[in-house]
């Protein structure tokens, strides 16, 4: 597949968001990701005030509930149907943006640190914090991680231009940029030949305007142009942008392409995986350590956070507790996390990679590296059939928490809560889960078929082998563990 097919070479969308006619015209207007924004802060308030004020018992309160059911099952049906939605409306970088009107940082973020090793450690890191201190049972625990979240947000944009918290230190951002490989839509540059006429690449430089002749005569000292519109903040240039990594849905080269020839087009999920071209901003994924250890992490991730809800954890921690002789769950947890983050990926991939290419020429660590990405799709069907088997159990359970949460401040015509409302039956979720599973499965097989009979042509089917058995195995783990008697975090009254 020719990367100019995924760049948009000659082949203007069929359907984007951006010429729809009442969506379209919203996500033109200027101050759409303000007011996406200004809602999700005003929940972010309203769920810290709950976490910390409301009841704390966790599935009656709306700070717990909200994030650990509801948010996280609409952030993976949100990437599943259209793609990175939640950081196109994500609060965190309100404050920064007020503290920004106030002073401009002057610092570009260290060139050392522009890899995802930082994202990647707090993605682990929070998947971790999870389980220890069992975060979705601690409304309070919870307001506090939000709160924390924000701090670290404003904190890093406060003092660094452009996004770097978003590109390189967000681990929600790093988990969406994965996951988005997988959705239909992504934002790209409309037609090729526009831009290659285009000599303003305000897309990437955003647009300035010289100060007024007043301004820059006065005696006080007055930068001679003003950005009036700021280009992408990611570093990507829409002409060599392929595919979704790193792209927050911001929008912002939609408002400074002065030709309108931005698009959120439809496309076929994951097939950015299938090529390896010079990504802007990212340079070519198959020499990137950072992204292939992130991936990895992302789909194991997924088994491990499945693992953490289900009956024989249990029985592992009690055993190793004896022969540890300890019960802090700090050290158990942390071998657990060690293992199955560190241990098992390095043994899996390694011995995969070995056997697949052993009789070619190709540098193992490479090959390693070019073929982890094949998980993407599984990691994130695990995600979804996890998150969904929660969000969907317990769909109905967010209106009597906000009907509580609303009596508690004196709004009473919501009524007396309905408790009795729950959701979906397992027995009906179960085949959900097994479709979320099946599509990820047929998505990494599917893309390590590809890489193989790329990269070994007449010999691809021997390459391929040993990745399809590991994304079995992986895939019949998955399905092993959804199947088990699952902890109702947060739901069950
Ligand atoms: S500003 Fe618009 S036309 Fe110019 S390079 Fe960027 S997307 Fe293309
Ligand atoms: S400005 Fe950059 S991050 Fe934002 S939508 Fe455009 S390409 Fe994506």
């Amino acid at each position: 597949m020719p990367a100019s097919r995924l760049q948009g070479l000659g082949s203007v969308p069929r359907l984007d968001w951006i010429r729809l006619p009442l969506i379209g015209r919203f996500l033109r207007w200027r101050r759409a990701r303000l007011v996406l924004q200004c809602g999700m802060g005003l929940l972010a308030a309203l769920l810290v005030f709950e976490g910390l004020a409301g009841p704390q018992l966790a599935p009656k309160n709306l700070s717990t509930l909200a994030v650990w059911v509801h948010w996280r099952g609409a952030l993976v049906l949100g990437l599943l149907v259209l793609g990175n939605v939640f950081c196109m409306g994500c609060p965190l970088l309100l404050p920064r943006e007020l503290a920004r009107k106030i002073r401009q940082p002057v610092r570009n973020w260290p060139r050392l640190l522009r890899k995802k090793w930082i994202g990647l450690g707090l993605f682990a890191g929070v998947l971790f914090v999870y389980e220890w201190l069992d975060l979705w049972a601690s409304p309070t625990a919870t307001a506090w991680a939000i709160l924390i979240y924000f701090g670290v947000a404003l904190f890093v944009d406060a003092f660094f231009r452009g996004a770097p918290f978003c590109k390189w230190v967000c681990p929600v951002g790093q988990f969406n940029f994965v996951a988005s490989t997988f959705s239909p839509f992504e934002v790209r540059a409309r037609d090729q030949a526009v831009c290659g006429g285009c000599t303003t690449k305000d897309c990437i430089k955003g647009r300035v305007e010289a100060a007024p002749a007043k301004a820059i005569a006065s005696a006080v000292p007055a930068p001679a142009e003003t950005v009036v519109q700021r280009g992408c903040e990611l570093g990507l240039f829409l002409p060599s942008k392929v595919g979704n990594l790193d792209c927050t849905f911001c929008l912002d080269c939609v408002q400074a392409c002065p030709e309108d020839n931005v698009a959120i087009a439809l496309r076929v999920p994951a097939e950015e995986l299938k090529v390896d071209p010079v990504r802007s901003g990212i340079g070519r994924i198959s020499k990137r350590n950072d992204l292939a250890v992130l991936t990895i992490v992302f789909a194991f991730g997924a088994l491990l956070n499945a693992f953490g809800m289900v009956g024989p954890v249990y029985a592992l921690q009690r055993s190793m507790a004896a022969f540890l002789g300890t019960q802090s769950d700090f050290i158990i947890l942390g071998i657990l996390f060690f293992v199955c983050l560190v241990i098992l990926p390095a043994l899996c991939i390694g011995l995969t990679a070995w056997l697949a290419a052993r009789h070619s020429t190709s540098s193992l660590w490479a090959h390693a590296r070019r073929f982890s990405f094949t998980l993407a799709p599984l990691g994130f069907g695990v995600w979804l059939a996890h998150y969904c088997f929660h969000f969907l159990t317990g769909l109905w359970t967010i209106v009597p928490v906000t009907q509580a949460a609303l009596l508690r401040y004196g709004i009473e015509w919501v009524g007396r809560p309905s408790w009795g409302l729950g959701g979906l039956h397992e027995a009906w979720v179960w085949p959900i889960e097994i479709g979320f599973v099946g599509l990820g499965l047929v998505g990494s097989l599917g893309l390590a078929w590809s890489l193989s009979e790329r990269d070994f042509g007449r010999t691809a089917a021997k390459a391929f082998l040993p990745w399809a058995g590991l994304i079995l195995a992986l895939a019949g783990t998955a399905l092993w563990l959804l199947a088990q008697p699952m902890e109702m975090r947060g739901t069950f009254l």
